[in-house]
């Protein structure tokens, strides 16, 4: 399936400063999920840093990592937090987001979100439960999150753009295999 590959918008000294940290865990099934929360149990009660690598693969660090890090530098297909809850059939997702000032991703991310999960056998919501839109103001450049559509640089006053415009942004195709 064709995605969206997003690349690292933040600040370089942010890049460079978590270089050295760990790359997040994959997780490529429920049970690499039950054995990540069970080593992080920080997580199961304020949520994690999540992005999907170019693989399509979902990786999880301990919440307030930065994305980067988490991705290990690479671009990404999604960036955010997630949270979790603990059903009959196991953890499954009870919250997600694609807020990462790191990524700004679209929306349209959700895509590759739903395809981690599904590969992985990972239950959860049909779509963001907390959506962010990023715009670049087109007139200042200043990175705006845009508020109950209010398409408005809150910088300069100038109209945003009504599709993705953060950053250049390529499609990859990603092979549905784990
Ligand atoms: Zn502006």
């Amino acid at each position: 399936m064709e995605l969206e590959a997003y690349s690292y918008v933040g600040p370089e000294a942010i890049r460079r400063s978590v270089a050295a940290h760990p790359v997040g865990a994959s997780i490529r099934s429920a049970a690499e999920l039950d054995r990540w929360l069970q080593s992080h149990p920080d997580a199961v009660r304020e949520g994690a840093t999540y992005v999907v690598d170019l693989t399509g693969c979902l990786r999880l660090a301990p919440r307030r990592s930065e994305h980067v890090a988490c991705a290990g530098g690479e671009e990404v297909l999604a960036a955010g937090e997630l949270h979790f809850r603990k059903t009959a059939q196991g953890w499954d997702v009870s919250e997600v987001s694609n807020q990462s000032t790191g990524y700004c991703p679209d929306t349209s991310c959700w895509a590759a979100v739903a395809q981690a999960f599904s590969r992985a056998g990972i239950g959860g919501p049909a779509g963001f439960t907390h959506e962010i839109v990023f715009r670049r103001c087109p007139r200042c450049g200043e990175l705006n999150l845009v508020k109950e559509q209010w398409f408005v640089c809150a910088f300069c006053d100038a109209d945003l753009p009504a599709q993705w415009n953060v950053a250049t942004r390529r499609r990859v195709v990603v092979t549905g295999a784990p």
